[in-house]
């Protein structure tokens, strides 16, 4: 039975009183959360030592927006997965639409961050999806599909057991436009019929507790990346609650 996992990317947002403000909210609301329901929160990683204090003892995990993509020390401003774990993170979200584009991150960047990560012992959440140009070219299988391969090729299909991929259509992504259930259910299926071991797929763009429960219903959802609506402790408890309660085989 797969777990199902809601995670929250604040992206570079917070500030130290609303970091503190944020979690006392979360960690009170997601007090009655059930063990079917992983919750993780990804702050910016100057926060993630406040959120670690924060979390300690409730049902909180905490995953990092990036990690470098070698373990080499000489690599000034990055941070390793060893240094993430040794502040309690246990996930971190690797080839965000974001730093594809903003950063120019290749799908060979990806693969050596997601490595990287799973070398540190750190759980990998590896984020594809089609740009708006590409869907309407007819190229979402084809894009999300070399996303994959290019990861594949690097660390071998078994690398991939228990870790987390993100569907997340980029033009879905702060957009307020979300992939029908049925959309993202045809993409999730398509991914895990590319990966041959046990993994979670969850589905990102625009998640918020009004469409929630339809995209979690479906077969190969199995939680959410969830940008902005994390952001606000009732929403993302929301969510949370809307996958309490749901199971997947
Ligand atoms: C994201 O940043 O991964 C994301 C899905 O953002 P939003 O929920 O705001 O669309």
């Amino acid at each position: 039975m797969r777990k199902f996992l809601v995670v929250g990317n604040w992206k570079m947002n917070g500030s130290k009183p609303q970091v503190t403000n944020l979690l006392q909210s979360l960690t009170s609301m997601l007090q009655d959360l059930s063990p079917s329901v992983e919750s993780v929160v990804c702050p910016p990683n100057i926060y993630i030592d406040q959120v670690s204090q924060l979390v300690k003892s409730t049902n909180i995990e905490i995953g990092s927006q990036n990690v470098a993509c070698s373990q080499i020390t000489a690599f000034t401003g990055e941070i390793s997965p060893v240094m993430l774990r040794e502040f309690g993170c246990k996930y971190v979200i690797i080839g965000h639409s974001e730093r594809r584009a903003l950063l120019g991150e290749t799908d060979e960047l990806v693969a050596r961050k997601f490595a990287v990560a799973l070398e540190g012992g750190i759980t990998p959440i590896l984020c594809v999806g089609e740009t708006q140009e590409q869907q309407l070219a007819g190229q979402s299988f084809e894009v999300v599909t070399r996303q994959l391969q290019a990861v594949i090729a690097v660390v071998g299909m078994a690398a991939f057991k228990n870790t987390v991929i993100a569907y997340e259509p980029v033009w879905a992504i702060g957009t307020g436009l979300t992939a029908t259930p049925a959309q993202a259910q045809q993409m999730h299926q398509h991914i895990r019929s590319l990966i041959d071991v046990e993994i979670r797929i969850v589905y990102g763009g625009s998640v918020n507790s009004a469409n929630a429960a339809a995209l979690f219903a479906e077969a190969d959802i199995d939680g959410g990346l969830i940008g902005g609506a994390s952001l606000k402790a009732q929403d993302f408890s929301d969510i949370c609650h809307i996958a309490m309660g749901m199971t997947k085989q």
